[in-house]
């Protein structure tokens, strides 16, 4: 009778596996260091009203420059600094960067940053929101903290208690890619989010698949409803964007506008000189 295998016999068994998991720890290892040694900078999107055609606010998209390996996509370390804790002041250095960087900009344009629920949870939050704010001199209100639905995973009370007390000071509070996580329409009513952005998958497919098109609909019509704006991410042609105005939706982000670039590069969009 064949023996039942066991993890280990996995990990031992499946060369790619392994594989990963290597390169996975050499990349915790390197993240420990990436920090003090300047390995890390941003890139910046713009996020354009779709009223007035202009730019209104960035989001600051998080650049790894590994020494060997080059530039590292969010999508392989993040997950890694989640695991090991280092998301935390990893994450205050993009908020504290983000905020002087946009502190520069003109007054009516925001900055959005990306905060992962692990850093939401065990960070001091709303004591590191003032304090970054004290320090760069940016408005509140020139600020948004991007949130994905993980967020209601653990901790959901706390993180609602935190969450109101940062939107008390005016920073905005956006739920970023909805519709593809943990989703609990109750959950919405709870919690006092500003803006939705709509994931960018269901931006792709609207115009080719009446599903996507149906609940890109339904986001804004929930939206609308419970006085919240609505942005759509991943807009990469002239037809998504044309079929968007046709919406009540109030932002559009996308290759179409713009790809994530260094601040200075962006300072020719309609909107960035004052
Ligand atoms: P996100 O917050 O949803 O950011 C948007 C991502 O979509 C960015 O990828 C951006 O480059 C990409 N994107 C924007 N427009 C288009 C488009 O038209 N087409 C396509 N195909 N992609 C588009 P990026 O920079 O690789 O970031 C991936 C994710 O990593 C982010 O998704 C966010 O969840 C996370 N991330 C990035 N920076 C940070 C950070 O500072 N902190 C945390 N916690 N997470 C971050
Ligand atoms: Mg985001
Ligand atoms: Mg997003
Ligand atoms: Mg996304």
């Amino acid at each position: 009778e064949a023996r039942r295998l066991q993890s280990s016999d996995w990990v031992r068994f499946n060369p790619v596996m392994q594989a990963d998991i290597q390169h996975r720890s050499e990349l915790e290892h390197d993240l420990q260091r990436a920090l003090e040694t300047n390995q890390f900078f941003l890139e910046f999107q713009p996020l354009i009203c779709l009223k007035t055609n202009t730019v209104e606010c960035v989001e600051a998209l998080l650049r790894w420059q590994h020494p060997v390996k080059g530039v590292i996509s969010p999508n392989e370390f993040i997950p890694i600094a989640e695991e090991s804790g280092l998301i935390v002041p990893i994450g205050r250095w993009v908020l504290l960067e983000a905020c002087a960087q946009a502190s520069r900009l003109p007054e009516h344009i925001r900055v959005a940053v990306n905060i992962s629920a692990v850093q939401f949870l065990h960070d001091d939050m709303y004591a590191a929101v003032i304090q970054t704010l004290f320090q760069t001199g940016l408005a509140a209100n020139r600020l948004e903290l991007e949130l994905t639905e993980s967020i209601f995973l653990d901790a959901v009370q706390r993180n609602l208690e935190t969450m109101s007390k940062i939107r008390a000071l005016g920073v905005k509070i956006v739920m970023d890619d909805f519709g593809i996580g943990f989703s609990s329409l109750n959950y919405l009513r709870s919690f006092p989010f500003d803006r939705i952005k709509i994931d960018r998958s269901f931006i792709r497919d609207m115009l080719n698949d009446p599903q996507a098109e149906s609940i890109v609909s339904a986001i804004m019509t929930l939206g609308h409803a419970m006085s919240m704006e609505v942005v759509a991410e991943g807009v990469e042609t002239a037809a998504q964007l044309d079929m968007l105005r046709h919406t009540s939706c109030s932002t559009a982000q996308g290759f179409l506008m713009g790809r994530p670039a260094p601040l200075a590069d962006l300072t020719a969009l309609p909107g960035m000189n004052g």
